[in-house]
């Protein structure tokens, strides 16, 4: 696997509507489409699809199947052509109260729906300025105890990063994706995320313990993200 780019979208679209997806689209070539995964909303991942990106999911149920109103399941996701799934973006760890059970089992559903997931993990600025990163990282990654082998990617994303325009140093990106790397796996998939735009992502690129970005605020730009493609 070559670098991997994911444009997390949250709860927006390119220009704000259905017509942006279409002319977000428009700016990428058929080869370029090819190295971009795109997580929109729920309700536009097979528009997103249909116009030639891979797709992410940002959540889903950790439950199978039923009576679950507003969930969406990994099988849904999978009859949906979802390649990857965001699971635990700090986002949702705060906003959601999500915790490390409920993580696993939405880990479970799409493992079991041949999803791959995208594991979100960081510390907040208080816990960086303690320099206890680590220690956050170690007990985050506990969630994963049961899925060894697995194919699980990791996005570290220091939650002080996220969308601050602070994006962490080269160093310290280089030392917490060593540290993920030393704990789950050498060949463990380790994506970066926090403020990457295309003025910064080709220093953090350049970095061999980083095997991709996921982007939030600049990933609905295509003019960035055609800059940052062109970067791996
Ligand atoms: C994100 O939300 O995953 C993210 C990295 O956001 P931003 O790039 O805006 O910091």
């Amino acid at each position: 696997m070559g670098k991997l780019i994911i444009a997390n979208w949250k709860m927006n679209l390119p220009v704000g509507s259905m017509a942006g997806i279409t002319s977000f689209a428009e700016k990428f070539s058929p080869a370029q489409k090819k190295l971009l995964v795109v997580a929109p909303p729920y309700p536009f991942l097979t528009h997103v699809r249909a116009t030639g990106f891979h797709t992410a999911a940002q959540d889903v149920s950790s439950n199978e199947k039923g009576a679950f109103t507003g969930d969406v399941s990994a099988e849904l996701l999978m009859q949906a052509g979802v390649n990857y799934c965001i699971v635990g973006h700090s986002e949702r760890r705060q906003n959601h109260n999500e915790g490390h059970e409920l993580l696993a089992q939405k880990i479970i559903q799409l493992l079991n729906h041949h999803i791959t997931p995208v594991f979100c993990v960081g510390e907040h600025a208080d816990e960086h300025a303690s320099k206890k990163t680590n220690d956050v990282l170690s007990a985050q990654l506990h969630a994963l105890d049961n899925f060894k082998d697995k194919e699980i990617i990791i996005a570290y994303e220091p939650v002080w990063a996220i969308g601050t325009g602070l994006n962490a140093g080269p160093d310290h990106i280089k030392t917490v994706h060593h540290y993920i790397k030393q704990r789950l796996g050498n060949d463990t998939h380790v994506l970066y995320g926090g403020s990457v735009n295309a003025g910064n992502a080709a220093a953090i690129l350049a970095l061999r313990e980083v095997d991709g970005l996921l982007i939030g605020g600049a990933s609905l730009k295509p003019d960035e993200m055609v800059k940052i493609l062109a970067m791996v």
